[in-house]
Formats: structure tokens, sequence, C-alpha cells
């Protein structure tokens, strides 16, 4: 009896701790399960007032750190005051069949810890996009559907932002704006001007609280002070968290039970109620196999995880992996393409500066076949720039060094992409046939790459970043591939799509298996194509909403 819950779920993280504060909320008993150690808000960020002159080298890593983690070195948040939260490479190896980049945090609260908290959400136009350019399969629920749980989680998460009234990038429920800098402003006013205002310049939204609600005084959080140490763990609360926010406040409700360190190995079927019965599970440190039973369970490890564990959950009944009845468990993984910038410098505006660290960008929402295809390659890319000015020089000694070191340099812009990626079969990943992890699970073998779809997309990207950049004034423009892996973008989705079709996708327009009812995935495996917005949003939402029916149906006991 112990171990019998109402609802598992599986991660705690951005999209787990939804499940989570939204189940408990009803009053479902509920046990996370996270595979990593307990991190408490305030109390296990060990670098928050920590500064760089306090590392031994200024934040950075040493070499030889470099050289043992290659991959995770990649990620430009990995350093000395953040290495804490991130996987090292050795510690949780995989197969890559291709180059991709798998970038984790196994922990109480998993990357919402580190996200950069950058929140779009999705229009009509990215739900209707498989069904009118023809690839992927149709969504099953379209941006009305969504609508209101994206202002559900907006309202409790707290999205800084201006109301811009696009139909391309719809409003967030919206607290006050950051600022945008006197050249980032100019380069909008060019922008505007020399598109017709057909492509529009915006300040970032973002997961930051710029003027805190009741709902976040609730919850204990209070106002963002602007100096980007997010990574660390902010003390005020500034930044939305599932450790800041949700995990607590489901903790709070007194129905979360929390087994941290203990990492799920796989789904259990029961044959005789076509129903999965619980979850079975390793502890990280002992080994010790246990056994864990629920009505309803969600599986939020993100979004590799989940597919990992779902192909590990063999039965009679499935013995491809859980719900795999098609052989499209796995496949159809797609991604954010980072690969290109664009940078200049802009002459004059030397008489200003700005103040504080935003912790936000300026974004452009796609333009690219947006209304209609009018390019020769599919979907598009978002815009992300900033503009700022360089650092003093560091000639002379004494009262001239310190006048030349707070002098600032000239205005430099720097933009980068977020392109769309086409969901494809080839695109998948599945387990080792021979290696194992330390806990007796398979490895995960990652098959990703890109595409030529996805090389016509940064081709325009860079020559449409340069041309506006060039309208707008700037001086040596240069363009840049960084040619980085897949994964490296930390955007990775599908695997588990949702659909309307069984025979074509795996879960239902609520998340939850067509062919197993009381298992739901609303991490970033469910997600059926990958739009050009920063997706943890979306994934709040789908969870939130799931949730939710969850509930309901458990109430009417069809769960
Ligand atoms: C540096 C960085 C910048 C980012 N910037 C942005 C951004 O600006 N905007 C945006 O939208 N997104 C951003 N992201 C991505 C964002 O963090 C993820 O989309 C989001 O955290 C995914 O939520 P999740 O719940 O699927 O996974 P996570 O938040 O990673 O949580 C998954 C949890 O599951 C646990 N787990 C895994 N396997 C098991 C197992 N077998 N058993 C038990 N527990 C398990 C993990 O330990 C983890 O705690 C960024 C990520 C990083 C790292
Ligand atoms: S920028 Fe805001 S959210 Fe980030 S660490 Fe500072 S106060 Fe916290």
């Amino acid at each position: 009896m112990e171990n019998q819950f109402d609802a598992i779920v599986v991660g705690s993280g951005m999209s787990g701790g939804w499940a989570a504060k939204v189940l408990c909320d009803a009053g479902v008993k509920t046990l996370v399960i996270e595979r990593g150690r307990q991190v408490e808000h305030l109390k296990d960020y060990p670098t928050t007032n920590m500064h760089p002159w306090e590392f031994p080298l200024h934040k950075r890593l040493p070499k030889s750190v470099k050289d043992e983690n290659p991959v995770v070195s990649r990620c430009y948040a990995f350093n000395d005051s953040t290495d804490h939260f991130f996987v090292k490479d050795k510690e949780h190896p995989y197969v890559q069949e291709k180059p991709f980049d798998w970038i984790r945090a196994y922990q109480v609260g998993g990357k919402s810890l580190l996200w950069a908290r950058q929140t779009q959400r999705w229009s009509r136009f990215e739900f209707e996009a498989p069904a009118r350019d023809g690839f992927a399969v149709d969504w099953p629920i379209r941006y009305n559907d969504l609508a209101p749980w994206y202002s559900e989680v907006e309202k409790f998460v707290g999205i800084s932002g201006n109301l811009d009234g696009l139909e391309q990038l719809p409003d967030s429920e919206s607290l006050p704006p950051w600022e945008m800098n006197c050249v980032e402003k100019h380069i909008q006013e060019k922008i505007h001007s020399a598109y017709n205002q057909k492509r529009p310049v915006i300040i970032g939204r973002c997961a930051h609280l710029t003027e805190p609600k009741e709902i976040h005084l609730a919850q204990g959080r209070g106002k963002c002070q602007a100096r980007t140490k997010c990574e660390t763990g902010c003390p005020f609360g500034g930044y939305f968290s599932a450790n800041s926010s949700t995990i607590p406040w489901a903790k709070r409700t007194g129905n979360l039970t929390m087994l941290t360190d203990a990492v799920v190995h796989s789904i259990i079927y029961d044959e005789r109620s076509g129903r999965a019965s619980g979850v079975q599970v390793v502890d990280a440190h002992t080994k010790e196999v246990s056994v864990y039973h629920a009505r309803i369970i969600f599986v939020n490890a993100a979004c590799l995880n989940t597919n990992l564990i779902l192909l590990n959950s063999t039965s009679s009944r499935f013995p491809n992996g859980f719900g795999n009845d098609n052989g499209l468990l796995g496949r159809f993984v797609a991604f954010h393409n980072y690969r290109g910038t664009v940078s200049a410098t802009m002459d004059g505006f030397e008489d200003q500066y700005y103040y504080g660290r935003r912790p936000t960008q300026v974004f452009m929402p796609s333009f690219r076949n947006v209304f209609k295809q009018d390019t020769d390659f599919l979907r598009g890319y978002m815009v992300a720039f900033g503009a700022g000015r360089g650092g003093g020089s560091s000639e002379g000694i004494g009262e001239e060094l310190k006048k030349a070191a707070a002098t600032p340099g000239g205005w430099y812009v720097s933009m980068m992409m977020q392109g769309e990626t086409i969901p494809k079969f080839e695109n998948h990943v599945r387990l080792s046939p021979d290696q194992q992890d330390e806990w007796g699970i398979p490895q995960l073998i990652t098959s990703i790459g890109y595409d030529e779809n996805d090389e016509k997309l940064l081709k325009d990207f860079l020559d449409q970043g340069s041309e506006m950049l060039d309208k707008a004034g700037c001086k040596n423009i240069q363009q840049h591939d960084s040619k980085q892996a897949p994964g490296l973008d930390i955007h990775e989705m599908g695997g588990v799509r949702m659909g309307r079709d069984p025979k074509t996708s795996l879960l239902n327009e609520w998340n939850q298996f067509h062919n197993c009812k009381n298992v739901f995935v609303t991490d970033g495996a469910c997600m059926t194509s990958v739009g050009n917005q920063n997706p943890s949003l979306t994934f709040m939402a789908l969870t939130a909403r799931a949730a939710s029916y969850a509930v309901e149906e458990m109430k009417k006991r069809n769960l």
C-alpha cells in the first residue's frame, strides 16, 4: 500500500513540475519520481551569491574538465558557477550514430533551473503547418484548444513582454516588458520601414517577474533584479523554475510525495486490465529495484529520456516498446536549427549607454512561409538579436587604466536564428542492443541529422539577416555557420508524437496513448512538429491541459 498513489509523474523538471502542480491542486495523491538529487529553492544554490572573481578561473572551467566533457562543454551556460547542475558526459554515456549534443540536467527541477527563459506562444500557423505543407501528420489540436492553457500557465509563471497584437505570435498574459536600448530601437525602426511593417521587431517575452503579482508573491517569488545570474538558481525567484514555483506549490497542498535519486527503468503494463499499473524504479545509489503503482502515469523525463523509458518498457502486449503498435516510437525526432549568426558594428550613439543586465533579447517572429508558402524551403525561423557596447581598453596603469577601462567601446550587434526543422522518419532514437548504463538500462542511440531543407533555411537566414542589418545602417557585417550538431539547441522534440490516427501517431489529442489511456506524455516527446518558437511554454501548456483532463476523467471513473 505504501507504494500505491493516484498518479505518478516521471521527472520533476519544467513539464513534470506542471503535472504535479495541477494534479496536487485537484487533490490527486501524486508521486513525483526524479532520478537526480533534491535541489531545494534557495538552500541548494551554492554559487548564487558568488561573483566572477570569487571563482579560481573567473567562472571558466579548467581545460581538463572541458577535455573530459566535450559534449556538455559546448553549451554556453556550462561554466564553473553552473557545472553542478549539468550531466557530465562520462556519467551518462549514449551512442551517437550521428553527432548529437545531448545536454541534460538530472536533479529536481531538471533543465528548468538552467533554461534561458524565452517564451513565445505558438500561433494557429504552427498547428496548421503539417496539414497545410504536407509533412509529419496533422496535429490533433489547434491553437484555440491550447490558448486558455497558455493563459493559465503564463499567469502563474509570470511572462514579461508587450502586447504586440501579432497573428503569427499571439500575445501572452503579460507583465511589463524589458526595454530595447537606443541601437536596438534604431534597428527596429529601420527594419519596420524597409519592409513595410511586414517584419515585426519586438522585445523578447521571457519568464521573469518584472512586476510580481499576488500569485507570484504567494509562491514566495519576487521581482527580477536584472543581474542575469539565473543559471545558478535565483535567490529572488525572479525567473520561473520548477524549484521556485510548481514543485514547492504542489508540496504545500499536502498531496505530493517526492522520490529523488530514483531512476525510472520502465512502465509496467498489466495484461489483465489492459492498463499501465505502475513503474519499475532503480535506486540511483544502491541499485535496489522497486515498483510503484498508480491509476495514471505522466511521463515527463524530457524528450529523449521519455523515448528511452518507453522503448525500454516491453511486455508481451508491447514487445517493441510501450504503445508501439505502429513501430513509430522513437521516430520523427526534430529540433531547432541554431547554426546561423550574423554580427555587425554600428557607428554613432556613443553618448548613450544602457543599465542592468536585461535577461532577454529583441525578437522577430518568423516572416518566411507564414501566411503562405513563399520560398523553396519549408517553414521558417525566428530571429533574435541584441546590441551592446564593447568593453573598455586595458591600456595604462593606475588612474589611466581605470579611466580607459571605464570608457566603453563602440556598439556591436549580434543576430541569431532559431529555425524549424521538419520531422522525418530517419531522424530517430533507439536502444543499444549491447550497451547498458550503470543502472542496467540500455544506452540510447541517437541518429538525428540535418537535411537539405535545413541548409536552405540557414542560407536564407544568413542572407536576410545581413540584408536587414545593412538596411539598418550596420557596418562590418559578418556571417557565421557554427555547423553545430543537432542537440545543442536543447529543443529536441518528438518520438512519441500526437496525432489523430493510431496508425501514424502514438498519442491522442489529450496526450494519452491511443492504446493505453492511463499513460500520458506531455514533454517535448509528444510534439508532432516543432515550430520556430522556444518550446517550453508549449510543453507546460500541453501538460496543464492534459493533467486537468486526467483529473476530470478520474472523477468520472474513466481512468
Ligand atoms: C542552457 C539552456 C537554455 C534553454 N533555453 C530555453 C529557452 O530560452 N526557452 C525554452 O523554451 N527552452 C529553453 N531550454 C529548454 C528547456 O530547458 C527544456 O525545454 C525544458 O526544461 C524541458 O522540460 P522537461 O520537463 O521536458 O525536461 P527537464 O526540465 O529536463 O526535466 C526532466 C526531468 O526528468 C528527470 N529524468 C530523466 N530521466 C529520468 C528517469 N529515467 N527517471 C526519473 N527521472 C528522470 C531528469 O532528471 C529531469 O529532472 C533551455 C535549456 C538549456 C539547458
Ligand atoms: S536576472 Fe532576475 S531572475 Fe535572473 S538571477 Fe537575476 S534577479 Fe534572478
